[in-house]
């Protein structure tokens, strides 16, 4: 959810991935923001405030190391476009989310899916670096968020 948001997805295409509603996606932000010190806005704030109080948790998240050993191998474009259209089943679902969310090339690749891109050809793909391109899309993301968390530190 959190590496979902962090990658570009809004909280409402995150929780549909997840198979959440967007309400229910939106009190896992909250909770975390809780969880990692911060103060949740007001439950009218708009996305953009939910977002930007998300930020330190989403920049700790980024310079930390994935916690799990990648349990499943990248899944085939097939399977990625199914877990980012959400028809992926249940029991699938899961392990694909969290292989993805400790997978920047296949979280780059749920968001490129989720936008609409056509499945590339990825033969290999899962034992070969991810492409630069990939790269250079989540750390782009990252940097974005930094640049909140620290325009948060230091504008409170
Ligand atoms: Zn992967």
């Amino acid at each position: 959810m959190l590496r979902a948001a962090a990658a570009g997805l809004s909280f409402d295409e995150a929780g549909d991935v997840l198979r959440v509603d967007g309400a229910t996606a939106r009190k896992h932000v909250r909770t975390v923001i809780r969880l990692t010190g911060g103060s949740p806005p007001a439950a009218s704030a708009d996305d953009d405030a939910l977002r930007a109080a998300l930020a330190p948790a989403l920049a700790a998240a980024a310079a930390s190391p994935p916690a799990r050993p990648r349990a499943i191998r990248c899944p085939e474009d097939s399977v990625a476009a199914e877990l980012a259209s959400a028809r992926l089943d249940a029991a699938l679902m899961l392990p694909h989310a969290e292989h993805a969310a400790d997978c920047p090339a296949c979280m780059a690749r749920l968001v490129r899916f989720r936008r609409g891109g056509a499945p590339a050809a990825v033969s290999g793909h899962a034992d070969a670096p991810p492409p630069e391109r990939v790269d250079v899309v989540f750390w782009l993301g990252v940097a974005a968020g930094v640049a909140v968390a620290l325009a948060y530190l230091f504008l409170r």
